[in-house]
């Protein structure tokens, strides 16, 4: 990644803050007429956050205990996702409270430490899918006026850049404002999804789509969106989420 100059400025008048302690990092160093670049976290910050890696279920990538015998969460032994695969970044538990004041806070910028962790972690994975286009879960139209910018939009776009793949914001709309799903137990969740998704094109021209997402819990908003991407022609839907829970 190139640091260019209208990157120096925007850090001069926006200091870059940790997305861990979200403390200000260090200020923009000119050496021999160079701009150091400066790094995207703290360093003793860089420890506190537990990415995905090691055992974990090949159909969702949830960590799995060590003493686990199956290589599925008993979530994806137990039912049927319409996704194909998916892939996450961080625990969500060492994550959360970043995650939080990327949604609600306006916190945007943590993105570019969102972003390069996804391409050392999965980069190399995520270009060998065959993936056409990129989709961010979208937010109901009304409520994303509100808070200004749809979190899961913002980190697809970052993705984008990264993969060199195009990212495709309108391709499914978000037509009814559901319940927040912390409030749902699993039944809620599927009927409070149903219907809630709609693709945009009656017949998309994609095989191989990759859907963004910041939080995978149960997965069933993605499964939602896989299931009406299937139904448009689609053959393979994988997902990426910035973090995820443990298995229950
Ligand atoms: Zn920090
Ligand atoms: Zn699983």
């Amino acid at each position: 990644m190139t640091y260019r100059i209208s990157d120096a400025v925007l850090d001069l008048f926006y200091p870059a803050r940790c997305p861990v302690c979200d403390g200000v990092i260090g200020a923009v160093k000119m050496s021999a007429g160079r701009i150091k670049r400066r790094p995207l976290i703290h360093r003793q910050c860089r420890d506190k956050i537990r990415f995905i890696q090691g055992a974990r279920c090949l159909k969702c990538s949830k960590p799995l205990a060590i003493d686990h015998e199956s290589e599925y969460c008993s979530d994806c032994m137990s039912s049927r996702h319409f996704f194909t695969r998916g892939f996450s970044v961080f625990s969500y538990r060492s994550i959360s409270g970043s995650i939080y004041r990327f949604k609600y806070m306006g916190r945007r910028e943590y993105v570019r430490f969102y972003a390069a962790a996804t391409e050392r972690l999965l980069g190399e994975k995520l270009r060998s899918l065959g993936v056409e286009a990129i989709v961010p879960v979208p937010m109901f139209r009304d409520k994303e006026m509100i808070r200004g910018y749809n979190q899961a939009a913002v980190y697809a776009q970052a993705v984008s850049a990264k993969l060199g793949i195009p990212v495709y914001p309108d391709l499914i709309r978000r037509v009814r404002n559901t319940v927040p799903m912390k409030e749902l137990d699993a039944a809620g969740r599927r009927n409070n999804l149903k219907k809630a998704f709609n693709v945009t094109q009656n017949d998309v021209k994609f095989k191989c789509i990759l859907v963004i997402d910041d939080i995978y819990t149960t997965g069933s908003t993605i499964d939602e969106i896989a299931h009406e991407l299937l139904m448009a022609g689609v053959k393979k839907v994988y997902f990426l989420t910035l973090s995820i829970g443990q298995t229950t």
